[in-house]
C-alpha cells in the first residue's frame, strides 16, 4: 500500500528514526523498508526538514489492531497519543479501550465523548475509559500544537480546511484569528512568515497558543490575547490584511468587529454552518450588511463545504475580499 515515508540514506536511519519517534510521527502500521539504497520511514506526519515521497511500504504483519481483539472495527478517532470513541453504550465503550490499550496502537489514553460542544468556549466532557491525561501534543502538516482536549477546543477533522487556508498567507501580511484557540491558524500562518495575532476568550486555549508559538519557534511574530475579540478595537481597527472567524454558530454576531479589524484590503475566511439548500447565502448576506455600510465592497473568493455537520446541516467557509 502506497503511504507517506520519510526517505533518507541508510547511514541516517536511525537517527532519523529516533527523531520522528521523538516527535511521535512513526506510522507503526507499516514496515521500514530499503530499497535502491534508500530507507522509506512510513509516517503519519513529518516536520518540513524531511523528504516525504510516497512508497509502496508492506504492512506489518505482527501488528495486534483493536478489531483483531475486538472481532469488529470500532471506529476511532486520533488526536496525538489520544484516542477518541463515540460509544453510547458504556460496555462496549470499555471494552472498545480495553482492546485499543491492549493492541499495538501508540495511544496514552482512549476518552469517549461525554457531551456535545458547549458553551462559549466550545469545550466538551469526557469519559476518561483508559489511561488518565487529557493532555497531549498533536502534529499536523509539521506543526505541533499541545493541548488539554478537556480544557480547550480543537477538532483534527479540520486539518486539511486550516491547511487550505494558511497556504494562501504570504510573508509580508498582517494575520489575526478572531477565535484563535490553540493557534491552528496561526502557528502555520506564523511560519509562512505573516505577522500574527490569535485572540481567545479562553485563557487556557491562550496560554497553549503562547506555547505553541515557542514550540513551533514563531514566537517572535505571534501576539497571543486573552480577551473578547471585541476588545480588539481599537487597538487593531484597520489593521488586517486576512481574517478568520471560525465560531460556525455565532460569528454572523461578530462582523461588526471584523469589519473594523479589516484592512482596506482584507480577505476574511468566514465559517458558518447553514440548511444544504442555500449554505452560503445567510452568510454572504450577513457580511454584506455589516461590511457596505462601512465602505467596503464585498467579493466571494470561494464557497467551499468543509464537512458535512448534520443531516442537512452543512459547515461551510465563504473567503470574502472586503475592499474599500
Ligand atoms: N480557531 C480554533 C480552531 O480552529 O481550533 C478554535 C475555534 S473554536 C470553534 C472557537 C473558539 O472561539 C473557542 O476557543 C472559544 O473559546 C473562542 N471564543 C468564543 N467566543 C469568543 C469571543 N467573543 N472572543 C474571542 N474568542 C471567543
Amino acid at each position: 500500500m502506497t503511504v507517506p515515508c520519510v526517505r533518507v540514506r541508510p547511514q541516517a536511519g536511525e537517527e532519523t528514526r529516533q527523531a520522528l519517534a521523538d516527535r511521535d510521527c512513526l506510522d507503526t502500521r507499516y514496515d521500514i523498508t530499503v530499497e535502491d539504497g534508500w530507507l522509506y520511514l512510513p509516517v503519519t506526519d513529518a516536520p518540513d526538514s524531511f523528504e516525504v515521497v510516497a512508497f509502496d511500504a508492506p504492512e506489518r504483519e505482527t501488528q495486534t489492531t483493536p478489531a483483531d481483539l475486538l472481532g469488529f472495527d470500532p471506529s476511532l478517532e486520533r488526536l496525538g497519543d489520544i484516542v477518541i470513541i463515540d460509544e453510547d453504550d458504556d460496555e462496549r465503550a470499555q471494552a472498545i479501550a480495553d482492546a485499543v490499550m491492549a493492541s499495538d496502537l501508540p495511544a496514552k489514553t482512549v476518552v469517549n465523548r461525554a457531551s456535545k460542544i458547549k458553551g462559549e468556549l466550545r469545550v466538551r466532557d469526557w469519559d476518561v475509559l483508559a489511561g488518565n491525561g487529557t493532555e497531549t501534543v498533536h502534529r499536523e502538516y509539521g506543526c505541533a500544537f499541545e493541548l488539554d482536549i478537556a480544557r480547550v477546543y480543537f477538532s483534527p477533522r479540520l486539518a486539511t480546511e486550516r491547511h487550505r487556508v494558511t497556504e494562501q498567507v504570504r510573508e509580508d501580511e498582517r494575520f489575526l484569528d478572531m477565535f484563535a484557540g490553540v493557534g491552528p491558524f496561526v502557528i502555520p500562518a506564523a511560519r509562512r512568515g505573516a505577522e500574527c495575532v490569535g485572540c481567545d476568550l479562553n485563557e487556557a486555549a491562550v496560554d497553549y497558543l503562547r506555547r505553541n508559538a515557542e514550540r513551533n519557534a514563531v514566537a517572535d511574530r505571534v501576539t497571543p490575547i486573552h480577551g473578547n475579540v471585541r476588545e480588539l478595537v481599537p487597538e487593531y481597527e484597520n489593521w488586517a490584511d486576512r481574517l478568520v472567524a471560525n465560531l460556525p454558530h455565532s460569528a454572523n454576531e461578530f462582523l461588526d468587529t471584523a469589519v473594523a479589524l479589516a484592512a482596506d484590503d482584507c480577505v476574511l475566511h468566514y465559517y458558518d454552518i447553514q440548511h444544504d439548500e442555500a449554505p452560503f447565502a445567510p452568510g454572504l448576506e450577513a457580511i454584506r450588511e455589516a461590511a457596505e455600510p462601512a465602505g467596503y465592497t464585498v467579493a466571494v473568493e470561494t464557497e467551499r463545504v468543509v464537512r458535512s455537520y448534520a443531516p442537512h446541516e452543512l459547515n461551510v467557509c465563504l473567503d470574502v475580499r472586503l475592499t474599500r
